[in-house]
């Protein structure tokens, strides 16, 4: 059997600790009763417009400068468009093309290992999250109700490059990733109750040379414990598949972590199904160089 090189990349959304939600004045306390932290810009009705909290600005801004990232000065706000229950507008409030910051990375010693791994990090965008659904019974009928609490809470999207190669530098990575965003304050990065989750994209290769191959998108990983499994798991049958004359499928899969194995959501969605263009409610901006200096000043060691 040929050997096969790994190549992973991370995308991990981490909720910010802002006292109120990005384009709202909604608070936003976990556990909070379902649908009492939900105003009508969160519910997306009409004439309702959003307005981008400066707390957001400065926590998204302190994230950038501790993970090394350059700032994008003139940046915006586009529509992502999808139809799912748990949002209301019918698209997400996300950035697209022009995210406020690029570059960066996150460097690391692994155990017994005499030098450290640096992996780079391609863009760090600002975007809203999405609500929630609960599945349960109802007059003994499955039925399905919506909180949307969850609803317009800010998050950062942290994209790695395709870098990692095997899920111990995946979990390394997290573990650093989560403690810089921990350290200055941005995030209580906690996994269990979904403030830091994590896609990972893995793909395998014929040996460090070779062209990467397609790559697999496992969606929502929500431990530490779930994405060295969800990786390990796809690497194996990734190989298993090549190895007998199979091709690698473009596609998302979701983690099962009773039956320990990955599912099949859907083959991938590609740019172009989201729609995206620039939200007409949240003009261009410029980010001020006062502002930049302020967060770098103000922020921990
Ligand atoms: P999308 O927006 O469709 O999810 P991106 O190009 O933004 O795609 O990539 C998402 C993530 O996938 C990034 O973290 C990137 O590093 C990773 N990635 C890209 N190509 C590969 C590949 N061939 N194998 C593994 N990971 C990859
Ligand atoms: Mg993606």
């Amino acid at each position: 059997m040929s050997h096969y090189e790994p190549v992973i990349g991370l995308e991990v959304h981490c909720q910010l600790k802002t006292r109120t939600k990005i384009f709202s004045s909604d608070p936003y306390l976990y556990g909070a009763a379902a649908n009492t932290q939900a105003g009508p810009v969160t519910l997306g009705l009409p004439g309702a417009l959003p307005v981008l909290n400066e707390e957001v600005m400065e926590m998204a801004l302190t994230a950038a400068l501790a993970l090394e990232c350059e700032i994008n000065r003139h940046t915006r706000f586009d529509r992502k468009h999808y139809f799912y229950p748990d949002l209301p507008k019918g698209y997400q409030i996300s950035q697209y093309d022009r995210p406020y910051a690029t570059g960066g990375k996150i460097s690391f010693r692994k155990k017994d290992a005499d030098k450290d791994t640096t992996i780079r990090i391609h863009r760090i965008h600002m975007e809203e999250d999405a609500g929630k659904l609960l599945h349960g019974q109802g007059g003994g009928e499955a039925v399905s109700f919506v909180d949307l609490n969850r609803a317009g809470v800010p998050l950062l999207e942290i994209v790695s490059e395709p870098d990692l190669r095997s899920s111990e530098d995946a979990y390394y990575y997290l573990q650093t990733l989560r403690s810089i965003l921990r350290a200055v304050e941005v995030t209580d990065g906690n996994m269990e109750m979904g403030s830091l989750r994590c896609d990972a994209n893995v793909s395998v290769r014929k040996g460090p040379d070779a062209p990467f191959g397609t790559r697999v998108e496992i969606k929502n990983l929500n431990s530490f414990k779930a994405v060295r499994a969800a990786i390990d798991y796809q690497i194996e049958e990734q190989i298993a598949l090549i190895e007998s004359g199979q091709k690698i499928v473009q596609s998302t899969v979701l983690w099962d972590a009773d039956k320990r194995e990955t599912r099949l959501m859907r083959t991938k969605e590609n740019a172009e199904d989201y729609r995206y263009f620039p939200d007409p409610d949240l003009p261009e901006f410029v980010i001020e160089e006062d502002l930049i200096e302020k967060v770098k000043k103000e922020m921990p060691e």
